[in-house]
């Protein structure tokens, strides 16, 4: 029985890997729809090697041009962001891999679950934002849903079989990023072709800003959180820079069980798409000798404040997470597009989070009214950070 595949942002760095995932296992996955922002010519290029039911592209501009290059095949072609946020109530799809990039994965998100498809999450924002919405949205349809976020399947894995044991606590692995061990004179002068050089994880760049930032990690402790249903002081974070453990859960007897692996994100992919099963690969295997040690040290969140600002926005719950979400998504851009510098990233984050409406128990509507609040704020100031 073959699984039926829905891959939204299926362009992106999570995208393509899948796709190399279900090339190699022709046997075990039919992809269903795929869809992109803006890469029309690699959808196409896709849509033409997997033979999907349907695409969907974001930007309708490019609908036109998708149209035709797909006018000789049967490939049903889709634009706009209603087109993506419907296109997973599809009958025969089994399962949704939402990843594409921030904010924008959350409505198609809520309606495949709404629709009962299971969800391979790689999308961390959706649950950073509302992860109270999604997880009880899923619980009441019935969903799973599996985390591709390298951490977070580790997590997932080393709980498997542990379901009568509680979580004492759980420990993030994070690389340190292209920064671990720089000081704040280094980072307000680093360039975003630094930022964007990741030493062990080949990912997009909103993500490898995150990594450089320590974000990302913030970002995690947040989706674990909700993944694992987990209080704030249980999730720790540790540096190791060789990412070969990819994470730690330590349970209530003092025992710890991490999952280690070389750092590739299609394992967890696979995992995620392949679950309770594990498929064979043809991935590199670790050799211990290229790593004689593996190493850990405490974060720097002196200098990395971003980490910081994520565990306060965590505990603070409501519609704080969304708030950090959509700072951060304006900053990494900016700090792309040259206008602030490293270090800015984390000013427009608190100054955002100490400014905006707080609200404890938002409803949908709330999320989308502060995302749009803070970015028009955080891009406001970025412009002036920018002008001075
Ligand atoms: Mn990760």
């Amino acid at each position: 029985m073959k699984k039926h595949i829905a891959i939204l942002g299926s362009t992106g760095s999570i995208g393509t890997q899948a796709l190399e995932v279900i090339r190699s296992n022709p046997e075990h996955f039919a992809v269903e729809v795929i869809s992109a922002q803006n890469n029309y010519v690699q959808l196409v290029r896709q849509a033409l090697e997997f033979k999907p039911n349907a695409v969907v592209i974001g930007n309708k501009e490019h609908y036109q041009l998708v149209k035709n290059d797909l006018s000789t095949t049967s490939i049903k072609v889709f634009a706009g962001e209603e087109a993506l946020s419907q296109i997973v109530e599809f009958d025969n799809i089994d399962l949704v891999l939402t990843a594409m990039v921030g904010f924008s994965g959350l409505k198609p998100t809520l309606n495949a679950i709404r629709y009962k498809k299971q969800i391979a999450l790689a999308n961390k924002e959706t649950l950073v934002v509302a992860g109270d919405l999604i997880t009880k949205l899923a619980r009441e349809n019935g969903v799973n849903i599996y985390p591709v976020d390298s951490e977070h399947s580790a997590i997932f894995q080393c709980i498997a079989g542990e379901y009568n044991n509680p979580i004492e606590c759980i420990y993030l692995t994070a690389s340190g990023g292209p920064f671990r061990g720089k000081n704040k004179k280094f980072l307000e002068n680093a360039t975003k072709e630094a930022a964007l050089q990741h030493p062990n994880w080949d990912m997009g760049n909103k993500i490898t800003v995150d990594s450089a930032s320590l974000m990302n990690k913030g970002l995690e402790v947040i989706e674990a959180k909700w993944l694992f249903a987990l209080k704030p002081s249980q999730i720790k974070v540790i540096v190791h820079p060789q990412s070969i453990i990819h994470s730690i859960v330590q349970f209530e007897d003092g025992s710890m069980k991490a999952q280690m692996g070389l750092p590739d994100m299609k394992l967890p992919l696979q995992y995620a798409l392949t679950y309770p099963e594990r498929l064979k690969s043809a991935f590199p295997r670790f050799n211990f000798a290229d790593y004689p040690a593996l190493t850990f040290e405490q974060p720097d969140t002196k200098t990395f404040r971003n980490l910081k600002l994520a565990y306060k926005a965590l505990e603070k719950e409501g519609n704080m997470p969304c708030v950090l979400n959509a700072a951060n998504e304006i900053a990494v851009y900016a700090f792309l597009n040259d206008k602030i510098n490293f270090l800015q990233i984390s000013d427009v984050i608190e100054y955002c989070m100490e400014t905006t409406n707080f609200i404890l128990k938002p409803a949908l509507d709330d999320y989308f009214e502060t995302d749009r609040e803070v970015r028009h704020k955080a891009n406001e100031l970025v412009n002036k950070m920018g002008s001075d």
